[in-house]
């Protein structure tokens, strides 16, 4: 394997960048802690000082973060097929989900173990039908699930994860699935939009499928 096609290599910029700025954050440190030392001070640094060793911290674990998931995903080491919470994973995981993941298959209590890699290239064939959305919100696998398309599969994600492009090209899709049938479901005619308790809603499943279903 090239070593820009391992985990690990595709990070080397990354990583590389990372630890430049980790090597110059003691030296920054150290001038506010001089500069707090000093009788004749016009200023107080404590905020300065925290945020500095804060992100000292953060870069650092970030930093060995990355490293030991890049090191599971290289050395195939096994993983756990779902979240803690019972729910299977698709796509490129952030990489304390990885470590978790990891840790679970090597404590012995995950349900069922694959290998990162081969479950990530299976979860890119399978992603159109899962239908939760595989977003990140406040560092939680989004609840959301993924909008339906008029061909059947899914979008790539809930509705507020969308891009703007993404949104007007699924709207666009909406509108041509009114304009061009009566809806099966609500009883509506072509171009009215349809009805769900006595108002107006998003398309029904049936009609937005029956675009590419012509005469069903
Ligand atoms: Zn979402
Ligand atoms: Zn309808």
């Amino acid at each position: 394997m090239q070593a820009d096609e391992t985990a690990y290599g595709q990070l080397t910029d990354v990583l590389g960048q990372l630890n430049a700025i980790i090597q110059r954050l003691p030296a920054a440190e150290d001038s506010v802690a001089a500069y707090q030392q000093r009788v004749d001070r016009y200023l107080a640094l404590g905020d300065l000082a925290e945020a500095l060793s804060w992100m000292h911290e953060s870069l650092q674990m970030a930093y060995m973060e990355l490293e030991s998931a890049a090191a599971i995903v290289d050395q195939d080491r096994p993983v756990d097929s779902a979240y803690g919470t019972g729910r299977p994973w698709a796509g490129p995981q952030p990489p304390r989900y990885l470590l978790g993941l990891a840790d679970r298959a090597a404590d012995g209590t995950a349900r069922a173990t694959t290998s990162y890699r081969a479950r990530l290239s299976d979860t890119r064939l399978t992603e159109s039908m899962d239908p939760a959305c595989p977003k990140i919100m406040d560092g939680r696998p989004c609840s959301g699930t993924r909008v339906n398309r008029a061909d059947g599969s899914r979008a790539a994600a809930c509705w507020p994860h969308l891009t703007a492009e993404q949104k007007s090209e699924i709207n666009a899709e909406r509108k041509k699935a009114i304009a061009a049938n009566a809806c099966a479901e609500c009883g509506v005619a072509a171009g009215e939009k349809c009805i769900q308790d006595g108002r107006t809603t998003t398309v029904h499943q049936r009609r937005l499928r029956a675009l590419h279903q012509p005469g069903s």
